[in-house]
């Protein structure tokens, strides 16, 4: 059986292939050129090409829906090899700015929205991906592929600066060998040179697994997908809340060698009359007393068949607000490519719906 090539660290790789600088060469063809065959690899020998190409494969998924919001975000939806599918973001953070002389002023600047798994396990009351239950994990060359395979599509030059976050379809941290694996094939400077300073995973909060991931040391960012202040409500919300309160998760949080310049990114999504109370902000400050943190608000994106409402905008401002005025730095989220349904697991449901239908 032919194995993915994107599931190999570059020092797995060299002692894979004759001469370790080979592995170099082929990582440079892969991530930094995006090529999809072996025997474009001008400067590997043909009996090498031909090796590779008996043992491994560069391509596991295909592109079967790409839709583009008016702000530029698009989102990809990826057929993998068992017919299964999932979906990726790609995110534009800041226009492209020209002078008048043809001079770029300002790079556009993109952010990749990874998924980990096919469904999720944690059930999350307000998450469509939940929906359909977990399936199965993603390999680390199909979580690899997914920054390869954009950055192929809209032909992103290899140097760009992207950042990457692991918040589309599946719980990160319940793929954590495949997730690690990932993360440090991304981040080698023969290939895609990611560092792990711009990846972040961001987790429903599986306690001790960030304790897991921050005693490997990789460097990575974590962003915690709080939304509640109350383990009552939370357990609504995340059922697995019940076996790793919010207690569990801050003292993790504080355990974590995040870099002590930056700040712990807490995402908060705002249901209507769920969390979206002054009360709620109160809380939100004494629990995060003593961590250097940033919140991100996340508005409820509703969906056929969705039991809880998006918040009004004024209730999300004020929360916003009242969180700033006491010293907790809160940001709102731009709903990027709310034309396309950008929250996770939605364009793949649509996707389903209709060829259910048809
Ligand atoms: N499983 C991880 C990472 C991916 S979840 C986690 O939960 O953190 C992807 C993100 O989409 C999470 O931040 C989640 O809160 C958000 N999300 C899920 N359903 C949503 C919806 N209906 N509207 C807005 N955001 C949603
Ligand atoms: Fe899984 Fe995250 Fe969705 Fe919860 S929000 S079900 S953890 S993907």
């Amino acid at each position: 059986m032919k194995k993915h090539i994107m599931d190999f660290t570059l020092e797995e790789l060299e002692n894979l292939v004759p001469k370790k600088f080979q592995a170099k060469q082929i990582y440079g063809w892969i991530y930094q050129k995006y090529i999809t065959d072996f025997q474009e690899m001008s400067n590997i020998s043909k009996e090498l090409r031909q090796e590779l190409s008996e043992k491994y494969y560069i391509s596991s998924m295909e592109i079967i829906n790409r839709q583009v919001a008016s702000d530029g975000t698009i989102k990809y939806l990826f057929r993998l090899q068992d017919g299964r599918s999932v979906e990726t973001v790609l995110i534009k953070m800041r226009d492209e700015k020209i002078d008048k002389n043809g001079d770029i002023l300002q790079q556009a600047r993109w952010t990749i929205c990874l998924s980990t798994q096919v469904g999720c396990k944690v059930g999350c009351s307000f998450c469509l991906t939940a929906k359909g239950g977990f399936v199965r994990d993603l390999t680390a060359g199909e979580i690899v592929e997914q920054v390869v395979a954009i950055k192929r599509d809209i032909n992103l030059e290899h140097n760009r600066k992207t950042n990457i976050v692991y918040m589309g379809m599946g719980e990160p941290l319940d793929n954590l060998d495949n997730l690690v694996q990932a993360i440090k094939i991304i981040a080698n400077q023969n290939g895609l040179s990611i560092s792990p300073k711009r990846q972040t995973v961001s987790t429903s909060g599986i306690a001790p697994k960030i304790d897991k991931l921050g005693i490997l040391g990789l460097g990575v960012n974590i962003a915690i997908s709080l939304h509640a202040v109350d383990d009552e409500v939370r357990n609504e919300l995340i059922p697995m809340n019940r076996a790793f309160n919010i207690q569990s998760i801050i003292e993790a949080i504080k355990r974590y060698p995040y870099d002590t310049r930056k700040r712990v990114m807490f995402e908060y999504l705002m249901i209507k009359g769920v969390n979206d109370s002054l009360k709620d902000a109160k809380k939100l400050i004494k629990l995060l007393q003593g961590i250097k943190a940033k919140i991100n608000l996340i508005y409820f994106n509703p969906y056929p068949g969705s039991i809880y409402e998006r918040p009004n905008e004024e209730d999300m401002e004020k929360f916003a607000s009242y969180l700033n005025s006491k010293g907790l730095l809160a940001t709102i989220r731009a709903s990027r490519g709310m034309d396309i349904s950008a929250a996770c697991g939605q364009l793949r449901e649509q996707h389903v719906r209709i060829s259910q239908s048809s």
